[in-house]
């Protein structure tokens, strides 16, 4: 049976596949992400190349057999091209490392709601931001993501025996391996120590809607997430992050 699927989707990643064809990546509403074979639209009078850019939101049609790897677009309109991102290069670079971390850590049709809402929160937040706020906003967003990936660090007390986490000269040791702040007795050889500013930058990002990080906290968040990533989510790496300035 082939159901005719209209959904909005973000459009993560796109590959060229064969001559004129393109294959995309998309973060959807209501399926999740789903990898859609677009033929023929990188033929110059397609009417749907421009709506397979990255960070695209659109209106996408496409027909579902049974589950498969790829299904076939049949139609994407775009709803928003976010121009006040993509007139910024650096604000492009921030988006492009929140589209990699979905393409590459969220499981293909796994419905997760929160993921397109986090990504479309990001998009209309960093279009209206100051372009020097793009870095901390992209690592501010990727430390929110790691909630809804079922990864979210421990901050409240000791992640293996729940005890106080004592403050040694305003530090707070993070055991990368653990998953969260450790005692003195829980350290490990994965332990950094975190700032406190730094520690409590974390903790804002999952209770307040939006708290700004200033350069210094946000590049030591970003160092931490680089380890964090690659252990607990199946050692993803995004390259993009390089670009991130
Ligand atoms: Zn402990």
């Amino acid at each position: 049976m082939t159901n005719i699927i209209r959904c909005r989707g973000l459009i993560l990643k796109t590959t060229p596949f064969k001559e004129s064809s393109l294959i995309a990546s998309v973060l959807t509403d209501i399926s999740g992400k789903v990898q859609l074979l677009a033929k023929g639209v990188r033929r110059p009078k397609s009417k749907i190349c421009g709506a397979m850019e990255p960070f695209n939101l659109d209106e996408i049609i496409y027909y579902k057999r049974e589950f498969k790897e790829m299904y076939n677009l049949s139609d994407a309109v775009v709803i928003d091209d976010f121009e006040q991102i993509r007139n910024v290069p650096k604000k492009v670079n921030a988006a492009l490392v929140l589209c990699e971390f979905y393409n590459k850590t969220v499981p293909p049709e796994d419905v997760n709601a929160e993921a397109f809402s986090l990504l479309l929160n990001f998009l209309k937040t960093l279009e209206k931001s100051d372009t020097t706020d793009a870095r901390s906003l992209a690592v501010g967003f990727l430390v929110k993501a790691l909630s809804g990936s079922g990864v979210m660090p421990h901050l409240e007390n000791c992640v293996c025996c729940r005890g106080p986490v004592a403050k040694n000269n305003g530090k707070i040791e993070f055991s990368i391996s653990a998953g969260g702040i450790v005692c003195h007795r829980h350290h490990d050889d994965t332990v950094v120590f975190l700032k406190r500013p730094t520690f409590d930058a974390l903790k804002n990002i999952y209770s307040q809607e939006w708290h700004r990080i200033d350069s210094e906290t946000s590049g030591e968040i970003e160092g931490f997430l680089v380890d964090y990533m690659y252990v607990h989510l199946n050692h993803t790496r995004l390259n993009t992050l390089k670009y991130l300035k």
